[in-house]
């Protein structure tokens, strides 16, 4: 491998926070969510590390086979269920626990040939407007799906649109619980923002995601600063070049930074090709050889270029991290416009992973 960008995986980081998501929920099941990937960590790369988890929920088929065929022999909940009737005999041949949001899906359910009963995810639209019932169907549905034969066990699912805002889960709840009045069913609402900071939400299972990888729900780090999670991964690089510049010189596409000063740069073999967010704007944290600096000019597709003010020591090959440990990734997206989830989905298949056990 030549070209210097990695995106590292501390597995150790992955396994501390699942420990953190059963301390804070300790009476409910964890659905470790790796959808996406596993938010871009890599789902072959990284599933075992989480094998302590009570179960994997996703959406991608392809990957819940990936899980199976590892040898995963625990529950898969698929997210946002069948896409189509035709990929329920996979579901049934793999055993995958389905959530169900929709009629034309009960219509599928109803009329499937399954060797054995689906487990169910009665979805309910807490007030989101995405996938679900609405609450006032929440009944009839379930006595549609409990007349079936081809339905196991059903649990309640629902979803928070503003978990990690100051709008909170009230209007929410009052939706959700109109859904299960009369049906004493068990439920799971609680995505990581819900898990971490509303209690009366955990119930029998918790649906975490970002918290796992080490990110905030909310996109501000000091939200998890004091929990104990730790980020998974870090975004390393190189300098693979120095420029010396005198005041007015300017630097990359747009001419968008000018020198007001001498000063020395660097430039970093990473970009938004790998991933790197084009909308950084000029300062955005970055450490070079464990010195914060920021970023200088327009982030270009394979390179950017970094202010080596504070650290004149380093020079070629100095180690470069654009997020991770020193660098939250929350706060790298923050001044990008965006939120660490975004980044983390946006790891490019060029990067390659260096998986630390
Ligand atoms: C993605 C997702 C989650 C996890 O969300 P986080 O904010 O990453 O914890 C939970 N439930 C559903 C239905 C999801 O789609």
């Amino acid at each position: 491998m030549t070209r210097p960008v990695t995106a590292e995986l501390d597995l150790a980081a992955l396994r501390n926070n699942l420990q953190v998501v059963r301390r804070v929920a300790a009476k409910s099941r964890v659905w470790s969510v790796v959808k996406a990937d596993a938010y871009g960590h890599s789902l072959a790369h990284v599933w075992q590390a989480m094998s302590a988890t009570d179960g994997f929920a996703l959406l991608e088929l392809e990957k819940a086979i990936l899980l199976r065929d590892g040898g995963w022999k625990g529950p898969v909940l698929m997210l946002e269920g069948f896409f189509s009737a035709d990929e329920l005999p996979l579901f049934d041949q793999y055993r995958l626990t389905t959530s169900v949001h929709s009629n034309w899906q009960l219509k599928a359910l109803a009329q499937a040939r399954l060797r054995a009963p689906l487990d169910i995810y009665l979805k309910i639209n807490s007030g989101m407007n995405r996938l679900g019932f609405p609450p006032g169907q929440a009944a009839a549905v379930y006595q549609q799906l409990r007349g079936m034969a081809n339905v196991g066990q059903i649990t309640l699912m629902a979803h928070f649109a503003d978990a990690d805002q100051p709008e909170g889960i009230s209007d929410a709840l009052v939706n959700i619980e109109q859904a299960a009045r009369g049906l004493d069913l068990p439920r799971s609402l609680a995505n990581s923002a819900a898990t971490l900071w509303h209690p009366q939400t955990r119930h029998q299972w918790v649906r975490p995601g970002i918290i796992l990888y080490g990110a905030s729900p909310g996109g501000d780090w000091q939200d998890i600063a004091g929990s104990g999670l730790q980020p998974v991964m870090s975004l390393r690089s190189e300098i693979i070049g120095i420029q010396n510049l005198k005041p007015g010189d300017r630097v990359g596409y747009g001419s968008r930074f000018q020198a007001d000063r001498e000063m020395r740069i660097g430039i970093v073999a990473a970009g938004y090709a790998d991933g790197y967010p084009r909308t950084a704007p000029d300062g955005t944290p970055v450490a070079v050889a464990g010195v914060t600096t920021g970023t200088v000019g327009m982030i270009s597709m394979d390179m950017l270029a970094v202010d080596l003010t504070p650290c004149p020591q380093a020079g070629i090959g100095s180690p470069v991290e654009l997020w991770g440990p020193q660098i939250k990734i929350d706060t790298v997206a923050r001044a990008a416009g965006t939120i660490g989830y975004e980044l983390m989905c946006a790891r490019a298949p060029r990067v390659a992973l260096v998986i630390k056990h």
